[in-house]
């Protein structure tokens, strides 16, 4: 046995798993923390914050001062290696390291990236300023770029961690990149089901919800020229919300800059009225996208959703992936309407 990573299918459901023993030794400060509450790991001084680059593997990505040096202080935002990562680069191959008729396993290839969202030890994404909250949205799209020549690599998972409750490890604002050899279940049974809806009536299911939430209206909690959101109309957790460009768009690598400035007021003002309404509860939020060589199809759209940490999943989910939510989403969307900021 050795300590290389590896992702493992479940020979019964087909789901993926990884399995990444290295991932134990990760810092984490949670001890003590209530179910639901938003308490943040520390490390002193922070890796993230300037000065302390050293303490990160090099940087990959950067939006700093031209004339500030790689890997020093000068940044606006910073994309390094996760130092405890899921998946190794240096996996090379992806040829299956156990094979038999029931058992697979591949070497976790992929690569595991943190974002640093701001220069600034704060812990809370709202008190970004809207350019640098601008900036995260752009910093996916680039990485999901500079994936896409990648023909190892299946997908990339990028998403956010707020709250010890909700995953974080570390205080300081930031989001993960994680690019895959492998689609991930919950992305493979979104592109089942569109295929399916497309099949059926010839129309994205994407573009078809949103369609019918805004002539519904119930569940429309804010909209802005490009995108709406939504109180997720079967939520895994109370106060679930999913954000969706109104227009028909398969990847978010396609989103322009003013669109992610867009996308970042938006998201900002839906951050001010969940944390009003829940009392600053942890939360993840996730971007669904195309699968990376998945071409452009017309029955799948990009979107971000945005789970609260309203409950912690106990025997019904974990048994059987059947959630339990106590509030119904119309009620959630009247209440978080009712708080946006203008
Ligand atoms: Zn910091
Ligand atoms: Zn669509
Ligand atoms: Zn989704």
């Amino acid at each position: 046995m050795n300590d290389q990573p590896e992702l493992r299918r479940d020979p019964v459901t087909g789901s993926w798993v990884a399995v990444a023993p290295e991932r134990a030794k990760r810092p984490i400060a949670l001890s003590g923390h209530q179910p639901r509450q938003r308490a943040n790991g520390e490390r002193h001084p922070c890796p993230f914050c300037p000065g302390q680059e050293h303490a990160t593997p090099h940087e990959v990505f950067a939006f700093r001062d031209p004339s500030s040096p790689t890997d020093g202080p000068g940044w606006q935002l910073r994309v390094v290696p996760n130092m405890y990562p899921a998946v190794r680069p240096e996996s090379l191959t992806t040829i299956a390291i156990r094979d038999s008729e029931l058992l697979e396993s591949v070497p976790a290839y992929g690569t595991a990236e943190v974002l640093i969202e701001c220069p600034e030890h704060i812990h809370d994404p709202k008190e970004l300023t809207d350019s640098q909250f601008t900036n995260v949205f752009v910093a996916y799209r680039e990485r999901l770029r500079m994936f896409a020549g990648d023909t190892r690599l299946a997908h990339v998972a990028v998403f956010k961690n707020v709250g010890a409750e909700a995953g974080a490890s570390l205080g300081h604002t930031h989001s993960q990149i994680i690019a895959l050899p492998v689609v991930p279940d919950l992305l493979r049974a979104e592109l089942d089901g569109a295929k399916e809806h497309f099949s059926r009536t010839g129309r994205c299911i994407y573009c078809d919800l949103v369609s019918e939430e805004l002539k519904d209206g119930s569940r429309v909690i804010a909209t802005s020229a490009n995108f709406v959101v939504i109180a997720a109309f079967a939520p895994r957790f109370a106060y679930e919300v999913w954000i969706l460009p109104r227009q028909h768009q398969p990847r978010y690598e396609a989103l322009s800059d003013a669109n992610a400035n867009e996308l970042a007021r938006l998201m900002k003002r839906l951050l001010f009225t969940l944390d009003a309404v829940l009392g600053e509860p942890a939360y993840n939020w996730h971007l669904h996208t195309t699968p990376l060589h998945a071409g452009e199809p017309e029955h799948y759209h990009w979107h971000l959703e945005l789970l609260p940490r309203t409950a912690r999943p106990a025997g019904i989910e974990w048994g059987f992936g059947c959630h339990i939510t106590t509030a119904m989403p119309e009620v959630a969307a009247r209440e978080l309407r009712a708080a946006l900021p203008m």
